[in-house]
């Protein structure tokens, strides 16, 4: 009975194998899990070293070796989504037989809590920086080419740097490089490039060494992380995102997945609080969006407007909040989403409390 039991606790893993050609390795992953993404699978393979990270629920399996012989830059990734099977297929450089995959690392084939997987890094190259307003820039970061990872709609990754001789590392929310207003189009995937929304500030550490990067500089780039499950939003009618500053950056993707994924949506609204009008991130293109899609509404609130300033003003309030809050009809289900400073995110969660509204029904972007 004790053999029964331990292999079925077995089965529950997943498992790999691998195989051959004269000019082929391929590596199969078994996740024995039926709804596999590739937002799910993330592939590095540097040199002669591999890394493949399957994203379970709260698991990741892992396998990772130090390659028999050396193979070409080139990954394939193959997944059967529906079959839960992953591929990925290296390209030798010499047509040799390999008698082995190579030297397991200590965590490979391991089947472990995501929190105990330390944080893997990836050298991206700066390939642009561009002006979002007076102190944020967008920058671009291309992944190696061994690399495949995408980053989910609200989650982050952490950049690590070097600065005056001490690791120092920052979490950032990567965004879409504009908002796309042509939602007949299916997303385009663009698995190579991270964009990234950034305020510089002037007595900022890691900012501050950022915004000095040069194109063509590397930079260090982790594995996603965050808690947001995009199922919150595909069973929601009416989804209020409330924003301060640079807390937008989690709801551009999610602003794309609600108004091209999401058909049960009737109301999406952004609550976009920032200092002065020139604070505004993106407000250009948030305001074409309005006109475009008539389930999308925007509305800037500034806490330091300039007397010319014909909107709304103030900061995050109960009155504010009952105000938006409203739901499109009387039971309709809701989601609301805050980000930003944490006082700006802490204040408004209490707000919503004690408005009523449940933890189900709030997400917070946090670290
Ligand atoms: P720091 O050296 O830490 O200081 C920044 C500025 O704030 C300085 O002017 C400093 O004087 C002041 N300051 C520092 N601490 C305090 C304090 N406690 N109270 C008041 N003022 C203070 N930022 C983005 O721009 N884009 C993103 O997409 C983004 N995503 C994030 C995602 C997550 C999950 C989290 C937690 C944060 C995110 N941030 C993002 C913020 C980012 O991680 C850094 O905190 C930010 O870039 C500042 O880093 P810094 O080292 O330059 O600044
Ligand atoms: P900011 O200082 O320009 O403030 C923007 C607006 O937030 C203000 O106009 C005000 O309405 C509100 N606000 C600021 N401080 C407040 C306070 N003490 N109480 C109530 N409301 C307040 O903002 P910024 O410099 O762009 O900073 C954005 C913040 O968002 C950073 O702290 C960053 O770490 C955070 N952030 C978090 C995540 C995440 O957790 N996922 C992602 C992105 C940004």
């Amino acid at each position: 009975e004790k053999k029964v039991l331990a292999s079925s606790a077995k089965d529950l893993s997943p498992s790999y194998d691998w195989f051959q050609t004269d000019s082929l390795i391929t590596i199969v992953i078994y996740t024995k899990q039926k709804d596999m993404s590739a937002d799910l699978v993330i592939v590095d393979c540097q040199d002669k070293q591999l890394r493949g990270e399957i994203i379970m629920d709260d698991h990741s399996y892992l396998v990772e070796v130090d390659l028999d012989h050396a193979v070409s830059e080139d990954v394939a990734v193959n997944i059967a989504e529906k079959v839960g099977k992953v591929e990925i297929i290296l390209k030798k450089k010499d047509n040799v037989h390999w008698k082995n995959l190579g030297q397991p690392s200590e965590g490979h084939n391991t089947f472990i809590k995501r929190t105990d997987r330390g944080l893997f890094y990836r050298k991206c190259k700066l390939v642009s920086k561009t002006e979002v307003t007076h102190d944020t820039k967008l920058f671009c970061l291309m992944l190696p080419k061994g690399t495949h990872l995408r980053v989910p709609t609200g989650q982050h990754v952490y950049l690590k740097h070097i600065i005056a001789g001490t690791e120092v590392v920052k979490p950032y929310t990567p965004v879409l490089p504009f908002l796309p207003l042509d939602f007949q189009e299916p997303p385009c995937h663009d698995d190579v490039h991270i964009y990234l929304m950034i305020k510089i500030y002037s007595h900022g550490l890691f900012t501050q060494a950022l915004d000095h990067l040069q194109i063509g500089d590397y930079i260090s780039v982790s594995n996603p992380e965050g808690n947001f499950k995009k199922s919150q939003v595909q069973t929601s009618e009416d989804l209020l995102l409330l924003a301060g500053g640079t807390g937008f950056t989690p709801m551009v993707k999610l602003l794309n997945f609600a108004l091209t994924e999401v058909s049960c949506l009737r109301t999406v609204k952004l609550i976009f609080f920032n200092k002065t009008e020139d604070d505004i991130l993106w407000r250009n293109q948030l305001e074409q969006l309005a006109l475009k899609d008539e389930r999308f509404e925007v509305q800037f609130i500034l806490s330091q407007p300039s007397k010319d300033w014909v909107g709304k003003q103030g900061k995050i309030s109960p009155s504010l909040l009952s105000e938006f809050a409203k739901r499109s009809r009387r039971d309709s289900k809701g989601l609301i989403c805050i980000c930003g400073p944490a006082p700006f995110t802490e204040q408004g969660m209490q707000y919503l409390k004690d408005l009523g509204y449940s933890q189900e029904e709030i997400h917070a972007f946090t670290a």
